[in-house]
């Protein structure tokens, strides 16, 4: 890629007795928002310290804007980082900490003034310029922290769970907002989180990390819909994964046996014979009270028990020996009048099925 702005190349991380990056490939664009994602531990953090100079690389390179950054200190670098624990300075006023970094820019105080003034009044503080820091809620201090990263127009903001200490409510305005801030100023924004509702609300693309390595890099939707592996299958949540023996084809469909049944999915490059292994998500299953007629992939199970989530319920039923998740609305619940101990018949259609590739 040409117009990558950050450019990871064969980036390498390791502590004393654990590797936490290993050799990870990475180009984001100009522009771009990009969702560092992972279970806790997977090296995300570890990731943006590389990008923003905290953190020395063992190998490999961070490239910005084309050019190696490898031995430019962090001050110099122009990448802010906003994470959970804001740091912002208790002993300064909310303007203070929004111009101290024009300070250490060395811009004038009546220039620094104005523009942190103008920075709070687009988060909406200006009111609270003078308070001290202890004086405002989370979400003010969010965004003070925020106008402190970008008081200085930097080409790139730096992101690591910042919203994780807010409460659901304000989580979901700040989302909004920083969704707004990437438009409107257009910078690469790298946001790393655990939380999937965060990344796909968020991001162009996500980038799936598990010890220390990239599982997948693609929009939210394929990564959701094509995962690439079982890993990313099974941190999607959702999603049913199944494994059996090839058995067959029929033109642009492939039979295969599993402990569940026998059924259809997409042959695409699949071999003959031998094993293979395809994700059907839990809302492409439809449940009916009688078997489906036409349906290719479909069969007898119970129902364990519903989870109750919002509109959106999950499902569990046990058919063929294996347990599936379904995901369904109130309505349907409601209407099939499904209940723990209920029989109930599950069935997809063939091109639902998602092929995981060979040797994952
Ligand atoms: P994440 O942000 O994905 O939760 P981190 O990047 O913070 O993960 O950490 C990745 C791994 O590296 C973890 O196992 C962590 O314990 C380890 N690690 C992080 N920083 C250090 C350090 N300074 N020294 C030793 N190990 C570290
Ligand atoms: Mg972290």
């Amino acid at each position: 890629m040409t117009d990558a702005f950050v450019s990871l190349k064969k980036l390498d991380k390791q502590y004393p007795g654990h590797h936490a990056v290993r050799g990870i490939d990475l180009d984001i664009r100009t522009g771009e928002f990009v969702a560092l994602m992972g279970p806790s531990g997977c090296g995300k953090s570890t990731t943006l310290r590389l990008i923003a100079g905290l953190d020395t690389p063992t190998s490999g390179e961070v490239r910005i804007g084309g050019r190696r950054m490898n031995d430019v200190p962090a001050f110099q670098r122009d990448t802010p980082m906003v994470w959970q624990s804001l740091a912002l300075f208790p002993f300064l006023s909310v303007v203070e900490n929004v111009e101290f970094p024009l300070r250490m820019k060395r811009i004038g105080p009546v220039e620094r003034r104005r523009r942190a003034m103008e920075w709070l009044d687009r988060m909406g503080l200006s009111a609270m310029a003078g308070r001290d820091i202890a004086q405002l809620s989370g979400g003010q201090r969010q965004r003070v922290a925020i106008a402190r990263a970008l008081v200085t127009q930097p080409p790139v903001l730096l992101l690591d769970e910042p919203l994780s200490a807010l409460d659901a409510h304000l989580r979901v305005r700040m989302q909004t907002e920083l969704s707004r801030l990437h438009k409107e100023l257009g910078i690469t924004f790298i946001y790393v989180t655990h939380a999937q509702s965060e990344a796909f609300a968020l991001a162009d693309r996500i980038v799936l990390m598990s010890d220390g390595a990239i599982q997948q890099s693609g929009r939210p939707q394929d990564v959701y819909r094509e995962p690439a592996n079982a890993f990313v299958a099974e941190f999607m949540g959702m999603n049913n994964i199944l494994s059996g023996t090839l058995c067959g084809r029929d033109g642009a469909f492939a039979r295969i046996d599993t402990g569940a049944g026998r059924f259809r999915i997409p042959a695409g490059a699949l071999p003959s014979s031998g094993p293979a292994r395809f994700v059907v998500a839990a809302d492409r299953i439809a449940l009916s009270a009688a078997p489906a007629p036409e349906a290719d992939n479909r069969l007898a199970g119970t129902v364990i028990g519903i989870e109750f989530v919002g509109s959106v319920q999950t499902v569990f039923v046990e058919a063929g020996g294996a347990e599936f998740r379904v995901q369904k609305q109130q309505h349907e619940i409601d209407a099939l009048d499904l209940a723990p101990g209920r029989a109930v018949h599950l069935s997809w259609q063939p091109a639902h099925a998602w092929v995981l590739p060979q040797n994952t």
